[in-house]
């Protein structure tokens, strides 16, 4: 089971950008402009998501949907254990390529 503060870490604390770019083929277009990371928006289908780099969510300016990465993982078509399931694995692996030590939301 899932527990808050994972839920939580996976939403914070793993970059969408690098969620967007590991979808790769499987998730939007995505690039980076004016130092903000703008992926294709899953609802409206415009270049207009923006990754707020305060909070990692993404805020479409055409549709004014808001997006976290496990919105997008779902919007993608996972169910959303499979989606956290995955979320989970490349956090670790982001925080474990920062050196980090893992983090308190991670430990046991
Ligand atoms: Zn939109």
């Amino acid at each position: 089971m899932m527990r808050k503060d994972q839920l939580r870490a996976i939403r914070n604390d793993l970059p969408m950008k690098l969620t967007v770019t590991r979808l790769g083929p499987h998730g939007p277009f995505g690039k980076e402009h004016d130092g903000y990371f703008r992926f294709q928006c899953p609802h409206c289908g415009q270049l207009q998501a923006t990754v707020n780099p305060v909070n990692n969510l993404a805020h479409c300016f055409c549709c004014s949907k808001n997006i976290n990465n496990i919105d997008l993982m779902m919007l993608c078509g996972h169910d959303f254990v499979p989606a956290v399931t995955i979320l989970g694995r490349w956090l670790e692996e982001y925080q474990s390529d920062l050196g980090q030590t893992k983090t308190s939301a991670s430990a046991r």
